[in-house]
């Protein structure tokens, strides 16, 4: 299920990232450590009185290729208008109004969505006439805040949750049943020329529904007697058309189009490889364990066999933390082998909400321990008694085990490799646990 999101926008220095820190603290919902995947620090998880959300600093995002600063600005709050639940206009209470916030706030007053417009910076609770000017900007009741300590953020976030438990109540597309597809890759990859392919050779698409702010287009189709929603973040751009040369929080659309997925189609051109930020949304996918396949697009135009390895190679090679996902190579523009996309989505989803049985588990961990490969800490030998599958989506296998502080990232690595060979779990991520036993 997707959390409701709330965008945190302002000019720079007005202490958005301290603001969202102070909130974000002890609230990383890490799901599973995996090795070599940065996080990304703009986009977090928290919780307050029991109400869980994502949290955007605006300004900690890379926006691309900005020309100007005032169009960063005006592109964050656009991005928080467009994609966010509840917006945070913070604002310094030290240095006072300018041109920059008012830009911002002419934005935000265009909106129909909740705006909280909080003064930064006001440490000491006595000097609250520095407040006043504020109300210029035309947005209503104001926040006063210090990040740096913690006042008021109390007050701000009771008022920011009431807001959010009003969406979560209106009704959402999270609970469709079936298989929830995102399809992501930078502008031009070609995503809705995919997209296009796999919906237009079906009759039995549902509905095109131009939904609630939070999911503006999904597609609901049935294959195979099989329900299918398709989010295409390229769509969700256009449909938005409120800058038509604005990719810029693209980024924030695929975080949130992954958030919902079962399976993510990556779609890579395969005429210009990979990107920081295809791979940054990759290990986003892979902390949300998400089942992934990877779309290597427009091989029509890659030339000659030994390009198109070469091709295959680097993709392979820097993408070897989503090893899991099989590569499948087409042409959405002649429509070339799109058939196996689709069977690769059926099949990473097969796997990601497949259950192996506790005894072929049992089977294949006594091979484990007949090769004698352990680990050991001092004196401590690793035990592995026994194994079972406790959770599906994607699948998560506990260890039942002597010393489970004694395990490390490369045995779990070793473990790993040694499971997906005795069973098929393509396209799907696992997960591990170790727990005590004695
Ligand atoms: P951003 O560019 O909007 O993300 O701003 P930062 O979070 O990087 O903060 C900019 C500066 O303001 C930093 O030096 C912070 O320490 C400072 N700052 C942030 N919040 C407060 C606050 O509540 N009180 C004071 N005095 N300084 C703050
Ligand atoms: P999006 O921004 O990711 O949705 O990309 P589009 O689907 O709009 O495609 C961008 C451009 O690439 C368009 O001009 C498409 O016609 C072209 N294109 C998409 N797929 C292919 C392909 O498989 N082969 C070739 N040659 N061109 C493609």
């Amino acid at each position: 299920m997707a959390l409701p999101l709330v965008a945190v926008v302002g000019r720079p220095n007005v202490g958005k990232s301290t603001f969202v820190n102070r909130i974000a603290e002890g609230n990383e919902a890490i799901v599973h450590e995996m090795r070599g995947v940065t996080r990304d620090r703009s986009y977090h998880t928290a919780d307050w009185n029991g109400v869980e959300f994502k949290l955007v600093d605006t300004g900690g995002i890379e926006m691309g290729d900005e020309d100007t600063f005032q169009a960063s600005i005006r592109n964050q709050a656009l991005m928080g208008v467009d994609e966010a639940d509840v917006i945070v206009f913070l604002v310094d209470g030290k240095t006072g109004i300018n041109a920059d916030d008012e830009a911002v706030a002419r934005i935000l007053r265009r909106t129909s969505k909740p705006v909280f417009t909080v003064v930064n910076k006001l440490d000491n609770p006595q000097s609250e006439e520095a407040l006043y000017e504020f109300y210029a900007l035309g947005l209503g009741d104001l926040w006063p805040v210090s990040s740096l300590h913690g006042h008021g953020t109390g007050d701000l976030l009771d008022a920011v949750v009431e807001e959010l438990r009003q969406v979560e109540c209106s009704p959402d597309a999270d609970d469709e049943e079936g298989i929830n597809v995102a399809i992501i890759g930078r502008p031009n990859a070609g995503k809705s020329s995919l997209m296009n392919q796999m919906t237009n050779n079906q009759r039995s698409i549902v509905s095109d529904v131009a939904g609630t702010t939070r999911d503006a287009v999904d597609t609901h189709m049935v294959r195979n007697g099989v329900p299918y929603t398709i989010v295409d973040t390229a769509g969700l751009r256009r449909k938005a058309k409120i800058d038509e040369d604005v990719e810029y929080y693209g980024f924030v659309r695929a975080m949130r189009a992954i958030d919902r997925a079962d399976v993510v189609l990556l779609v890579i051109d395969g005429t210009l490889g990979l990107t920081n930020e295809d791979q940054r949304v990759a290990s986003y996918a892979v902390e949300r364990g998400c089942a992934m396949v990877i779309v290597l697009n427009k091989w029509d135009i890659v030339e000659g066999p030994e390009a198109k390895q070469k091709v295959r190679d680097f993709i392979a090679d820097r993408m070897m933390f989503v090893g899991y996902a099989p590569v499948v190579s087409i042409s959405a523009l002649t429509g070339k082998r799109v058939d196996r996309v689709w069977d690769a989505i059926d099949t990473a989803y097969e796997h990601y909400t497949g259950t192996i049985p506790t005894n072929a588990l049992n089977r294949w961990l006594a091979e484990i321990r007949e090769t004698g490969h352990t680990v050991s800490k001092g004196k401590a030998v690793l035990r592995m008694k026994y194994i079972t599958q406790t959770a599906v989506k994607p699948p998560r296998f506990t260890f039942f085990v002597n010393r489970p502080d004694v395990v490390t990232d490369n045995y779990e690595r070793f473990l790993e490799n040694r499971l997906r060979k005795a069973f098929d779990l393509t396209g799907t991520p696992v997960q591990f646990r170790f727990k005590k036993k004695d």
